[in-house]
């Protein structure tokens, strides 16, 4: 069957950047899965995705308006160094979590200074183009219990 709104699709993919460098990639673990016409994956993969079926491979390439969008620089930030969590020494490049009045964020440390680090809360991926080579591995309808929860259940879903 081919993928549409409401059909639970199982991929396996590899992501790289605009280099060609892997980023990404779910062979050696099971497959993702995800509930067709609900935005559970990027804009862009899921509109590649629809019409195609189980077995078929592709090669997509994503701009980022389409992705994680374009970096926001207003997203850089000099906070207390107290405020993040998830390591008790910090580095460049490290990622940690911030709790905000928007709940927690997800944020990369840029700069560490004695008392006050600069973090980036945008997401790693924005402002990327990104490539996806995918292998669909099933299609299936999608139960009433999973379109009513707007995800997909079973391998690579979401357990409960
Ligand atoms: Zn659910």
């Amino acid at each position: 069957m081919a993928i549409a709104k409401d059909t639970v699709v199982q991929f396996h993919y590899t992501l790289k950047d605009a280099d060609g460098t892997v980023i990404e990639a779910s062979h050696g673990n099971e497959p993702m899965a995800y509930l067709h016409g609900h935005g559970n994956i990027i804009p862009g993969l899921e509109e590649e995705m629809a019409g195609k079926e189980a077995g078929t491979e592709f090669v997509a390439t994503v701009s980022p308006e389409k992705a994680y969008g374009q970096r926001d620089e207003t997203a850089i930030q000099r906070i207390p160094a107290k405020h993040l969590q998830g390591a008790k020494k910090w580095k460049k490049g490290m990622v940690a979590h911030v709790e905000t009045d928007k709940g927690q964020r997800q944020v990369t440390v840029i700069k560490v200074g004695k008392f006050m680090v600069d973090v980036d809360a945008n997401h790693p991926f924005a402002g990327k183009e990104l490539t996806f080579e995918v292998k669909i591995e099933d299609v299936r309808d999608a139960t009433a219990e999973e379109i009513q929860h707007g995800h997909a259940h079973g391998i690579g879903g979401h357990q409960h």
